[in-house]
């Protein structure tokens, strides 16, 4: 399947909606509208590719709504050449969004099925961030240490791994909370001892989950 004008078309409708849902960072928007979403989704959703919603992608995970994308990045806050460290690589649609964004990206996924089709679907687009398939939950030290680290799933509590992986002056977004939903938390490291934590409110996120999975 191809970008047409059309789908151009539904994309800026899309951020559009997302602007009005109170996104303001810019690059973040047209990261959005760069990004053919409808690449990213499974064969029986691809008509929704542009409603601001969360979708199946197999094995019992989703794509996240598009509005929570833009939430998370723009509390990332990402400027070029940023080391950023993504925990869920899911459908590779976050990543291309930091990758078009101009980062450095690292991205983690615990389900082969989707770490494989993840990987050629963004290669595909020309988008190549660092793949691995593995338990996000260890992060990964040997490409550490990280300026960002963004989790696309819910976490029971914040993995002290990754904070460990993240730099002095770097931040985490992270959601945190059980099955019921999860606070939208910041966590941003003053020193090798001290982090500040901010919540941005409730959001909904598949969990993260220990170990990997065949
Ligand atoms: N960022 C993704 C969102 C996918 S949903 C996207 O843009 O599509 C969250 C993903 O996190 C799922 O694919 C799930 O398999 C993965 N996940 C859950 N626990 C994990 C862990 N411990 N390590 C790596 N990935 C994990």
């Amino acid at each position: 399947m191809e970008d047409s004008f059309r789908h151009k078309g539904l994309r800026k409708k899309l951020v559009e909606e997302i602007r009005k849902k109170g996104i303001t960072d810019e690059q973040v928007l047209t990261a959005i509208s760069k990004v053919p979403r409808h690449l990213f989704m499974e064969s029986g959703f691809i008509n929704f590719s542009y409603k601001d919603s969360a979708f199946p992608i197999g094995a019992g995970q989703t794509i996240s709504q598009p509005y929570t994308v833009a939430f998370q990045t723009e509390l990332l806050q990402v400027s070029p050449m940023d080391k950023v460290l993504e925990i869920g690589t899911g459908s590779g649609y976050q990543a291309a969004i930091l990758v078009e964004m101009g980062a450095k990206v690292f991205t983690i996924e615990r389900q082969r099925e989707l770490f494989v089709k993840a990987k050629s679907q963004l290669e595909g687009l020309g988008y190549y961030p660092h793949f691995f398939y593995g338990d996000g939950y260890l992060g990964m030290p040997s490409y550490g240490p990280y300026k960002r680290i963004l989790v696309t799933a819910g976490a029971p509590s914040v993995p002290t791994k990754l904070i460990e992986q993240l730099e002095v002056g770097g931040r985490m977004v992270i959601p945190v909370g059980d099955g019921s939903g999860q606070d939208m938390i910041v966590i941003e490291k003053i020193s090798d001892t001290e982090t500040k934590t901010t919540n941005h409110g409730r959001f909904i996120f598949v969990p993260l989950l220990k170990g990997t999975n065949k």
